[in-house]
């Protein structure tokens, strides 16, 4: 028997006829240099229907590809609402790809149109000759006097394009599982790979962004959305805004952490969301300028495992808790998010805090060993995480990549253990995991435990060639710049942290992780320095 219940198709339209109408008052604040600009989501609404007509009179008339190469700011959120909901597709490209990368992806994702930010032309321009299928380049900001764009390629305001539009617009009904929106990976091996999000798949991971077990977005938080709008999505924050009614704060190229400071005293964020880097950089930039940062009544941090020793900081020096969260490109990204169980106090609940949390009933997760053997859920048993459900991804757009896939399963990569009652934890990337003696070493773990001490400011962990246990642990610090503590007090620290065996012996002191595209430590480039012979190893 077929249900009685209206079919009617969950689109990106739906979010932006709801959010400009009902929460039109809410604003999307984006900082400039001179302080905030805001624009109300009612006036947001008609600029996107006014876009929408610029781009027909371009030729957008199908699924063809428009591309944005810009930070987080209210004409990225316009094209995030506005070219999904006229039926194209929305390819937010990374700006900070190698250009080979860039260039791979523009023209795979057969881009037609590039809306650039006026400051990131300079990054653009010289890629721009190489891109095969861009017709039109549509400037936001100052003047399009000075682009020297190739032969073939139009250059427009956007202001200007915008301007004498209608302000409304048809919105077509869309297939709701047609494609809204394209991120490709961030790329740490091999190319890029394309990810392509439905509609119904956007809007189902909206109502779960703002879920109250889940990151539990409200109507009435302001945002800040640090993590950058090409970075899978901003983590769904700019739709689940506009479906919630929360306002946006978007720091545009100001990611640093003065500046970041400075935003977060003037526009008084309720909510934020950021990759742990840079947590940790505000935090040591407000140790020295102290400031109160407690209007953020939770911040969501992932991308990366997060360091207790960060949560702590966060909860007692700065009174804003934080909220742990896994995910990928590949899943829209929001996986797992670490709630404690109702009624968990004290130490029971941190453990519960420290891991990346529990899946909500939408997303499936499993954990299988090298044989493809499903393995047990019981806190210790360790395996590969598989994930599936409705706003995971069960290929890549364009190409073929079995490896990735299991039986309409995605293999995540991360390796961890999961509690009978859904708690995950993650040890390592498999391709991060060091194997000492026949016995896995968790750099994870390791990393967590050095960066506890008061004197670090970053640590990672990979794994080196050795002559009696295949590979051993090597710890790369980054020291505050006031300490004079030794790497020998740092091993001692670890002594009574992680088991005997585990205890790293080889260390390097280093200016910087190095970092990936998206803000995550690269322990690519980390082996490659140390295969290099490039970092200076102490042996303790
Ligand atoms: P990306 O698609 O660039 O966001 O990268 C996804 C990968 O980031 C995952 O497969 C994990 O390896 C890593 N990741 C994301 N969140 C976490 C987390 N909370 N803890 C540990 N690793 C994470």
């Amino acid at each position: 028997m077929l249900s009685t219940m209206n079919d009617a198709p969950l689109s990106i339209a739906q979010l932006l006829r709801h959010g400009s109408t009902v929460h039109g008052t809410a604003d999307v604040v984006t900082w400039t240099e001179s302080g905030a600009r805001r624009r109300s989501y009612a006036e947001v609404g008609k600029r996107c229907a006014a876009l929408a007509h610029a781009l027909r009179d371009l030729g957008i008339d199908g699924d063809q590809r428009v591309a944005t190469f810009m930070w987080n700011n209210a004409e990225h959120l316009e094209a995030y609402l506005a070219v999904p909901s006229m039926g194209a597709v929305l390819h937010t490209l990374n700006i900070r790809l190698f250009p080979d990368q860039l260039i791979h992806v523009a023209n795979h994702a057969e881009d037609r149109v590039i809306i650039v930010d006026a400051s990131l032309i300079p990054l653009l321009s010289p890629q721009l000759p190489h891109l095969t299928t861009v017709e039109h380049l549509i400037v936001t900001g100052s003047s399009t006097d000075d682009i020297d764009a190739p032969d073939g390629v139009h250059v427009h305001s956007y202001e200007k394009l915008l301007e004498g539009k209608p302000e409304v617009f048809e919105w077509p009904e869309v297939n709701e599982r047609s494609a809204a929106a394209m991120c490709y990976t961030s790329g740490t091996t091999g190319d890029p790979k394309g990810v392509a999000y439905s509609h119904r798949s956007i809007y189902l991971h909206s109502m779960q962004v703002c879920s109250s077990d889940g990151p539990n977005l409200t109507q009435g938080d302001r945002a800040l959305t640090v993590v950058p709008q090409f970075h899978a999505m901003s983590w769904g924050l700019p739709y689940a805004a506009f479906m919630i009614g929360a306002s946006l704060i978007m720091p545009d190229r100001f990611l640093q952490p003065a500046p970041l400071a400075e935003l977060i005293a003037a526009e008084r964020p309720t909510f934020a969301a950021a990759v742990p880097t840079i947590w940790q950089g505000l935090h040591l930039y407000l140790e020295q300028h102290p400031q109160d940062i407690s209007s953020m009544r939770e911040v969501l941090i992932g991308g990366s495992a997060v360091p207790p020793s960060l949560m702590h900081t966060f909860e007692h020096d700065h009174g804003v808790p934080v909220l742990h969260a896994w995910g990928m490109t590949e899943t829209s990204p929001l996986g797992s998010v670490a709630r404690p169980p109702a009624g968990t106090t004290g130490d029971e609940m941190w453990k519960y805090r420290y891991t990346q949390g529990r899946f909500p009933a939408s997303v499936q997760a499993r954990l299988v060993d090298d044989n493809d053997d499903l393995v047990p859920h019981d806190g210790t048993s360790i395996g590969e995480l598989e994930v599936r459900g409705p706003w995971i991804t069960t290929s890549y757009y364009g190409i073929d990549a079995p490896e990735k896939f299991h039986d309409g399963w995605l293999r995540t990569g991360d390796v961890g253990t999961i509690t009978p009652d859904g708690y995950l934890t993650l040890s390592d990337r498999t391709k991060d995991i060091i194997k000492s003696g026949g016995e896995w070493i968790s750099s994870v773990d390791l990393e967590n435990a050095v960066m506890g001490h008061p004197a670090v400011a970053e640590a990672a962990v990979i794994g080196i060639p050795d002559d009696k246990w295949d590979e051993r642990p090597l710890v790369a610090v980054v020291l505050r710049h006031d300490t004079d503590t030794t790497l020998a007090e740092l091993q001692q620290y670890l002594s009574d942290k992680v088991a005997k065996w585990q205890l790293p012996e080889n260390w390097t002191l280093i200016e910087e992780v190095p970092k990936t595209s998206v803000g995550k430590f690269d322990k690519k480039q980390l082996r490659a320095q140390f295969q290099d012979g490039n970092l200076d190893i102490t042996r303790i």
